[in-house]
């Protein structure tokens, strides 16, 4: 039986339950991570975790827990399921209050901690490629709310998710304000032109992905020239390989965008060589 954790108990899954007065539910008044367990081992726990607390700190929240709490906490968790390949989700909630935005109506931040599975597309795109479009919906402008705060509030990539669906596409590309290519609703994203391993800087308005993070590390370790470079729609088109990566998706390539096919259409050479070193370190 799946065990949940709230607010330092575990509870049976059907008895994991939050209020209908929790501010994560009626304003999206909250954060989270999502992280991967891989053979037991929790990947680049840290990493998350100093992540959910930069992102709780900007928006005002104290965990009322430390780092190192934090981190036990999820391994209890893990245990109490007995799961060695699993993806961890971790919440922080503003907590219970009143109706009304004010944050000071929560008495206490709510701290969950679920141990699932995820597979975010089927077997085949991972082997074959992802078709993708560019979404008419801008990413959240960083000055209104920071794509860097990974907040509850998803509604801005669920928007441009649908846009994908409607299209008969799994996958979409958000541009910022200015035009420049952001990040796909859940990942971050890649190209490749003439050997050299391009992705948008956080400046642009993304997310600062843990994987994105590994990849530009490996990158650097196997002396394949990477740099963080505005990107337009057009490198895109033109690119000879794009991929995204994320906790979820792990790396996957696009092979087309917007009905024109990337490269040869087909998972590149650079791709393929970023991939098998990201699973063996994922998997060491
Ligand atoms: N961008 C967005 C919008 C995301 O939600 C995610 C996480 N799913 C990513 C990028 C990738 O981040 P990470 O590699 O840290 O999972």
């Amino acid at each position: 039986m799946t065990k949940v954790y709230i607010d330092g108990e575990l509870y049976e899954k059907e008895h994991a339950k939050v209020s209908v007065f929790d501010h994560g539910l009626l304003y999206g008044d909250g954060v989270f991570e999502g992280i991967r367990v891989y053979n037991g081992k929790i990947f680049k726990c840290e990493k998350h975790i100093d992540r959910l607390y930069e992102s709780a700190h900007a928006i005002g929240i104290r965990i009322p827990m430390s780092k190192v709490e934090m981190g036990r906490a999820i391994e209890d968790t893990l245990k109490a399921n007995s799961m060695t390949q699993a993806y961890i989700r971790l919440v922080v909630t503003r907590g219970v209050g009143d109706l009304g935005l004010d944050p000071k109506l929560c008495a206490r931040p709510s701290v969950i901690i679920i141990t699932d599975k995820i597979q975010l597309y089927p077997p085949e795109v991972y082997e074959k490629g992802l078709e993708l479009i560019i979404s008419s919906t801008p990413r959240n402008h960083q000055s209104a709310l920071s794509p860097r705060i990974k907040s509850l509030n998803y509604l801005n990539n669920i928007m441009a998710k649908m846009e994908g669906q409607r299209a008969g596409v799994r996958e979409v590309v958000m541009l910022n304000l200015e035009g420049y290519v952001c990040e796909c609703s859940a990942d971050n994203i890649f190209l490749v032109k003439d050997g050299v391993v391009k992705t948008p800087p956080p400046c642009a308005g993304i997310l600062k992905g843990i994987t994105r993070d590994i990849i530009l590390d490996i990158a650097d370790e196997m002396k394949v020239p990477a740099k963080e470079e505005n990107i337009t729609r057009f490198d895109l088109y033109v690119a000879d390989e794009v991929f995204l990566c994320g906790t979820g998706a792990e790396l996957i390539a696009a092979i087309k965008i917007d009905g024109r096919d990337i490269g040869e259409g087909k998972p590149g050479p650079i791709f393929k060589k970023l991939l098998k070193r990201f699973r063996e370190l994922a998997l060491a």
